[in-house]
């Protein structure tokens, strides 16, 4: 079969979760039985988010292949439940790149290389070729960016190109504000963008709103009225519990049918055991009948969620399977190197310090790793953290005063931790020790196996520095354990405590956590704060 596409845009403005509407949308047709596939167009010319600072774009996403992604490819995977690839990430760097290269090797000789036919084409190619490859039968094409900006206006061009050749339906994305005075839904900005998309010579199929209370009838009528958008495609988005919810709410809206209509697709029963499975889970997200549990993450971009999102949904999917809801403390870590650590984390029942990178903050994460040490509080060190983990231990426990990492201090002599070798002098994007690696988990005796229950496990990497081996002796004399390393022995990969539960792993398992299999760190970890209560 041909595949067809489905082209979700922005209007208004942006931060409107056009990932999760485009991640609904796929699970919706993935229920349906279809194989689907989202591809993200980001307008950017960085080749990738590899060199983008969290604390302004978000967490940079991993993918099992390396790449370096947008955290939009964190809500697909999570909606769908599937690795996805870096082929599904087009950005406008790595489109710019291609095609000059072309140029140079002389593919486009005698010709003025334009952005239209030369770059849409290939755009197109691109879509045809990953369509193929991967057996899709839709793909799921979110346009980074609203309608209007500068960045993404060739591409939405060859979007209109593409509908001429493929099955394509256009879904736009909008807001309705509601102003708090007049308590009264408005439609204006979503009419004035809808007029800027029809220049453009695109009719969407369907407009989903976002807004913040259930989109009222007269309002729906109206939209339809001005758009010409038929009124069951007027779709209500309004916040709801969780984003988990959302693709139900399409449902319950009828959305389904109305796009397997105008995709002209056959299969017409949704796969009601899975749907039931989902909805049960999404249920028990909802569910406020459970314990709490509260959980301090000590990180240094706190102020901007977006930089945690993949762990803070790893929490929400371990939550679900432990029966617990989660509350979440977000504590700069800057703030426990002047203040007294007790007073600020003594209410909690599990402590994260999650990934990060550079000098600052650094001292307040050491400080909270030593009190969740001491007073046994239950402990997940990400990537960072066991790094840090590994620094606390040797400074407070085998008095190694000074030890440090060499990317905070280049020039310490107590480097617990190294760069990793062949990371000397690498500093560009997509160099660093990247993507999934297998740890082999050193013995059953351990919460790491008890954890994963295998003594093979695989995880995504995002790392430059590692634990020195020449500190290894130290540290397993006084304690500490090692309980996982690369299948060759050579790096150390997870290590725990004896005496309570505190686990570090230089791996982010959070990237592989799903509401369907939660990341089995993190389900321990609330397993053991729920002991502790
Ligand atoms: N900055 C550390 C390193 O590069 C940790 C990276 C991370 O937490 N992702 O090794």
């Amino acid at each position: 079969m041909l595949t067809k596409f489905v082209v979700v845009l922005g209007s208004v403005m942006s931060g409107l979760g056009k990932g999760v509407t485009s991640s609904s949308i796929l699970k919706i047709l993935d229920l349906y039985g279809y194989n689907v596939l989202p591809v993200k167009f980001d307008g950017y010319l960085n080749y990738d988010c590899g060199t983008m600072n969290p604390y302004r774009h978000g967490e940079v996403f991993v993918l099992d292949d390396k790449s370096e992604v947008d955290m939009d490819f964190g809500t697909y995977e999570r909606f769908l439940d599937k690795d996805l690839t870096g082929e599904s990430s087009i950005t406008g760097g790595k489109l710019f790149s291609e095609i000059i290269e072309k140029e140079r090797r002389g593919e486009f000789l005698g010709q003025d290389v334009q952005i239209i036919p030369h770059l849409s084409e290939m755009i197109i190619k691109k879509l045809e070729n990953l369509g193929k490859s991967k057996r899709a039968d839709v793909i799921v094409i979110e346009v980074g960016g609203t309608v209007g900006d500068i960045e993404n206006s060739y591409f939405i061009e060859t979007m209109r190109q593409l509908a001429l050749k493929h099955k394509t339906v256009f879904i736009d994305v909008t807001y309705v504000p509601e102003l708090s005075v007049v308590g009264e839904q408005k439609t204006k900005p979503t009419q004035n963008a809808f007029r800027n998309i029809m220049a453009l010579g695109i009719a969407p199929d369907f407009i989903i709103c976002r807004s913040e209370r259930a989109l009222s009838e007269n309002v729906r009528s109206k939209l339809a009225l001005y758009t010409n958008v038929n009124k069951n495609r007027v779709v209500d988005n309004h916040d709801l519990d969780t984003v988990y919810e959302v693709p139900l709410s399409l449902l319950r809206q009828g959305v389904d049918k109305e796009l397997l209509k105008l995709l002209d697709l056959k299969k017409s029963k949704i796969n009601k055991k899975k749907l039931a499975l989902y909805e049960e889970k999404v249920n028990r997200i909802i569910s406020d009948g459970n314990r709490y549990i509260r959980v301090g993450i000590v990180g240094k971009y706190v102020d901007l969620k977006d930089s945690y999102v993949s762990v803070k949904e790893a929490l929400l999917h371990a939550g679900v399977k432990s029966e617990v809801n989660i509350n979440i403390d977000w504590i700069e870590s800057e703030t426990l190197e002047h203040s007294d650590p007790n007073s600020v984390l003594d209410k909690l029942d599990a402590i994260i310090v999650p990934g990060g990178f550079g000098k600052r903050g650094i001292e307040g994460m050491i400080n909270a790793i030593k009190y969740a040490r001491e007073k046994k509080v239950p402990f997940l060190g990400l990537c960072l953290g066991m790094q840090l983990m590994a620094i606390e231990y040797a400074r407070n426990v085998c008095g190694i005063k000074n030890a440090d990492s060499t990317e905070f201090d280049p020039k310490t002599k107590k480097n617990v931790i190294d760069i990793i070798p062949e990371q000397i002098g690498v500093k560009y994007g997509g160099t660093m020790r990247l993507g999934a690696w297998k740890c082999k988990i050193a013995n059953k005796d351990t919460i790491a196996y008890r954890a994963y229950r295998k003594t093979v496990v695989s995880e995504r990497h995002r790392h430059r520095y590692e634990l020195n081996n020449k500190f290894l002796g130290d540290l397993k004399k006084k304690g500490l354990v090692v309980s996982g390393t690369t299948m060759d022995g050579k790096l150390t990969e997870m290590i725990e405590w004896k005496d309570s539960f505190g686990i570090g792993t230089q791996a982010h398992p959070e990237l592989k956590s799903r509401l369907e299999k939660p990341a089995p760190l993190f389900v321990s970890l609330l397993e053991a704060a729920k002991e502790s209560l």
